[in-house]
């Protein structure tokens, strides 16, 4: 019967909570909100195949123009088509087949009819010319836009970052993350002493007696965020990495100035590229090549052209983010943002809400990298030592459809969740052959979190339904509260969702063993008078 109170408590209390978490969610999204981050009827219909962006640079100006032509696949008839374009940006026009179409703009949404029949599994076209003066960034990469600096021979130095924020900050296009363009030309006209470079290869200078009009392509899927622009009196070198999939061209495009500090600096690329090649299976962009660019902000994870901004230091900004000093061992913005080639530019979250798919394996790997150089102790104290980061104000996973991130904890509390279920694994040759395999089973694909919670459940042969519950949807770490009392352990979890069940090592009277909490009591035989909770698990524990 008590039990019975209190269930219909917690229901009251959880129905009332959620009740006033989606009064709080109406308050703070807007329609917009909804514009940008859901798959409206507008974007359902089509597609997107290949985009040709072709962009002019006036930098005295602070202003752009372009065409984004866009291509795309008929999925099913609809007359309207949705293209994003941020104020104070504009589209000056819309065409299709050389028809000029009728652009109604709904805040940064553009709607346009089209004029031509929708056909069912035709590859259609549309010309989009727009121009303005786009949305400078004060805290690149954090707000994004623009950056219009200088370097320090006072020559232009300029890049774009626009993650979260989006793309159409700065270019027009079908700006949410679920639909990824399949390849990508982009032109940029940059002054005559300025080397522009974008993601992709370079396939062709244009020869011009007043500008540096270079195109760059993109052979494979790519996400908005991942298209830059970055301008600046640039050198390059280059060398081959001998990789899984053979020889892989890897291209660093640095201010004239610091060439040699930058061929000491990058070495850390290629023993990132071996790393992480066997923690996570083949670099994703082969044909691409992949590129470490400097920019004047600290770094982005642009696909194919990691964009550089760590001042050549070792740590984030020669900080070790851990605390342990395992963090000094490596250049931060090299190893971070190329993780993200494999999460976040091959594995790609279909909306922000599920972020923690490109940060959490992403900070996770941060001590797979110490983990292939000094071992499993160091990977181990790295990422324990991040745990001091840890807000748990918020759960990881986001507001779906209103292009809403999670908690920043997505990246520490993502990777201390990931370093738990390694240890669930007990088996490291397994856990690796799990990361590649989520590697090539979603490979070049926009995926949701259900998704890959189902590839881990599956191939780790655990049900891990409760253990992502609790870790990517509460703010609360499991509990082991204990007392010890006459030669008796007794325990049991709290602060855990419905059917948390996790086991965890423990040494205890001299030996490691496993232990099996639940939410009831249960009592064991003990020697001695305490225990250790082995550190790798992610948990809390309280002494009654
Ligand atoms: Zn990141």
């Amino acid at each position: 019967m008590k039990l019975k109170y209190v269930c219909l408590i917690i229901v009251i209390l959880s129905t009332f909570s959620v009740k006033a978490q989606l009064l709080q969610n109406k308050g703070k999204f807007t329609h917009q909100d909804t514009l940008r981050g859901s798959i409206t009827p507008e974007r359902a219909w089509w597609d997107l195949t290949y985009y040709f962006l072709d962009l002019k640079i006036f930098e005295s100006k602070k202003y752009i123009s372009g065409v984004n032509t866009i291509k795309y696949k008929v999925l099913k008839p609809h007359q309207v088509i949705q293209i994003d374009l941020q104020k104070p940006m504009q589209i000056i026009s819309v065409s299709q087949d050389g028809k000029k179409l009728r652009v109604k703009r709904e805040g940064n949404a553009h709607f346009v009819t089209l004029k031509k029949t929708q056909i069912i599994d035709e590859i259609n076209t549309l010309s989009v010319v727009f121009e303005g003066k786009p949305k400078e960034a004060k805290r690149a990469p954090w707000d994004g836009g623009f950056s219009w600096k200088k370097d320090q021979n006072g020559k232009h130095f300029i890049a774009t970052s626009c993650q979260g924020l989006g793309a159409s900050v700065w270019w027009p296009n079908k700006d949410h993350m679920y639909d990824e363009v399949d390849s990508m030309h982009i032109r940029i006209t940059a002054p005559k002493d300025l080397i522009p470079v974008s993601n992709g290869r370079l396939v062709h200078i244009q020869d011009h007696p007043k500008a540096n009009i270079y195109t760059w392509f993109v052979n494979n899927p790519i996400n908005n965020y991942g298209v830059n622009v970055n301008i600046g009196d640039y050198v390059n070198f280059s060398e081959v990495f001998k990789g899984e999939k053979g020889d892989l061209d890897m291209d660093y495009w640095v201010l004239k100035d610091n060439l040699e500090l930058a061929k000491a600096h990058f070495k850390d690329a290629p023993k990132m590229m071996k790393a992480f090649e066997h923690w996570f299976g083949p670099y994703p962009f082969y044909e691409d090549s992949f590129k470490l660019v400097e920019v004047p902000y600290l770094g982005m994870e642009h696909q194919s052209s990691v964009t550089y901004g760590n001042q050549y230091k070792q740590g984030y900004l020669g900080r070790d983010l851990s605390g342990t000093g395992w963090g000094l061992k490596f250049d931060f913005i090299i190893i971070h943002e190329a993780g993200h080639e494999w999460f976040a530019n091959n594995i790609t979250n279909k909306d922000i809400a599920d972020m923690w798919i490109h940060e959490g394996f992403t900070s996770y790997s941060e001590n797979l990298f110490l983990d292939y150089y000094y071992g499993k102790e160091a990977s181990a104290d790295y990422v324990i030592g991040t745990r001091a980061n840890i807000q748990n104000d918020k759960p990881l996973i986001g507001t779906y459809n209103v292009n809403n991130e999670g908690s920043s904890d997505m990246y520490y509390k993502g990777a201390n969740m990931l370093h738990t279920l390694r240890q669930l694994i007990e088996d490291d040759e397994k856990w690796r052959q799990i990361l590649r395999g989520l590697n090539s089973e979603f490979y070049h694909q926009t995926v949701t979190t259900k998704q890959i919670e189902d590839y881990l459940s599956e191939h780790s042969g655990i049900d891990l339904t409760a253990f992502f519950n609790q870790y990517l949807r509460t703010t609360k770490i499991p509990t082991l509260e204990y007392e010890i009392k006459a030669g008796e352990l007794k325990y049991r979890w709290t602060d855990i969702v419905e059917g948390f069940d996790m086991p965890i090592q423990i040494d205890i009277d001299g030996k490691s063993e496993w232990l099996f909490p639940k939410a009831e009591w249960q009592t064991k035989n003990i020697k001695s008078d305490s225990f250790n909770i082995d550190r790798d698990f992610y948990v809390n524990s309280n002494k009654i």
